[in-house]
């Protein structure tokens, strides 16, 4: 036979058995490790599965495992790295579990007899346990992040799988979320982390105060190139230098269903860029769905707008971030709806012979609070894929259509010109 991974669940806590608010749940002989998985693998003769890794290249939301079992037993998924969820019945009692920072805690538990069918899932945000016992599924909990899933687990050992049947793995419509980060992209060069990885440490959400911008957008410097007043659209076309299909409002501009990316009718190279935005206030979407949108600079480089008002999504995703790079210092989103600022000092890369000889650079704050500190751009950036750097001079100013009614106002520009 081949080696299994044993999963035996037992209550070391008495305050458990005895139903009391108790939150440790003890395994014996689980391994949890990254490497003890590859496939589900049928063990012959035993009904029995083996447990292995099951690499789903990113996330496995709305992707459900589901068993019925009769004794005991239970599935886990797990988020890698030390991290699982797991739902189990163990002396007649089915128990959500969560593991992560080698803390154990109890989700929720549930006296049900007989045979009962155990399902857990995640759904972006969350992971979700659940059984059933008759018709109806019923939520017995569900745990925040735990880390990220990257892969599932499954079920355990062999000398549980004659209380068990009907294990398999569903797609659940109702857990389908959004993508939060993943784990099979290239890694970005000169750090330990791959493009949009999701166990990059979160930048911590802070209050920006009322630094900037106020209510009443304020007026540009008297040298600054206006690319936005509030009045037209002047500056701007789309990507292929017709007049630009975004919304023109009372002071602001908006993106609309297939409105296409916007660009600046000039060229720019190095560059102070200010420009206001405001998230949808209606919050719909989770992760990059919400309120995504993107300032890039010379038309290659992309300062990621987006809701992360509590909001969470790969760090290097997130608002303020150098997209697929650099998350911020620290998350200093505003609420959705209420306007926010970009302060940008953009340096352009120099290129002779063909080779980069002075790579981008950029500064940014973030409602007036520094999140980006003079950062050398390794490289072209770029949803999970990490590009060299190409031969480039000025180019537009770009605003990006993601599908989410993104707001601008009170765009202007200056350019940096050598001092002499
Ligand atoms: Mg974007």
């Amino acid at each position: 036979m081949t080696k299994t991974t044993f999963f035996t669940a037992v209550i070391l806590s008495l305050g458990l058995v005895a139903g009391q608010a108790a939150d440790k749940v003890h395994f014996e002989d689980a391994d949890f490790s990254r490497e003890g998985w590859s496939d589900f693998t049928e063990i012959p003769g035993t009904g029995g599965w083996e447990v292995k890794r099951r690499d789903l290249g990113g996330l496995v939301q709305g992707m459900v495992q589901e068993i019925s079992i009769e004794g005991s037993g239970g599935i886990f998924l797990s988020a890698g790295r030390g991290s699982y969820a797991s739902v189990f019945r163990s002396e007649g009692v089915i128990y959500a579990v969560r593991f992560r920072d080698g803390e154990r805690s109890l989700v929720g538990q549930a006296d049900v007899a007989d045979t009962v069918s155990l399902r857990l899932g995640f759904d972006g945000a969350f992971f979700i346990y659940e059984y059933r016992s008759g018709d109806e599924w019923s939520r017995l909990g569900k745990s925040d992040i735990i880390g990220v899933v990257s892969y599932t687990g499954g079920i355990s050992s062999p000398n549980r799988a004659s209380d068990m049947s009907g294990y398999r793995i569903v797609e659940l419509e109702s857990l389908k979320g959004v993508r939060f980060g993943y784990t099979n992209t290239p890694k970005i060069p000169g750090t330990p982390w791959v493009v949009h990885d999701p166990f990059r440490p979160q930048p911590h959400q802070i209050h920006p105060g009322t630094v900037a911008p106020s209510d009443v957008p304020g007026t540009p410097p008297s040298d600054a190139i206006v690319l936005f007043d509030g009045t037209n659209l002047d500056a701007w076309e789309d990507g292929k230098g017709n007049s630009p299909k975004w919304t023109l409002g009372d002071g602001y501009f908006e993106c609309g269903k297939k409105s296409g990316t916007i660009r600046t009718k000039q060229k720019f190279g190095s560059v102070q860029l200010h420009i206001e935005w405001a998230s949808p206030s209606e919050v719909k979407g989770s992760s990059q769905g919400r309120g995504n949108s993107g300032v890039f600079l010379a038309g290659i480089y992309e300062l990621q707008v987006q809701d992360n008002y509590d909001n969470l999504t790969y760090p290097d995703g997130q608002a303020s971030s150098l997209y697929g790079f650099r998350p911020p210092r620290v998350n200093a989103s505003r609420p959705p709806g209420v306007w926010q600022s970009y302060d940008i000092i953009f340096e352009i890369p120099e290129f002779a012979d063909g080779k980069v000889v002075k790579k981008a650079r950029i500064t940014v704050l973030h409602n007036g609070v520094l999140t980006q500190h003079g950062v050398e751009i390794p490289g072209i950036l770029g949803h999970k894929k990490t590009r060299p750097y190409r031969v480039h001079g000025p180019g537009h100013i770009q605003l990006q259509d993601h599908g989410n009614p993104v707001r601008y106002r009170n765009v202007w520009i200056r350019e940096l010109k050598p001092i002499q």
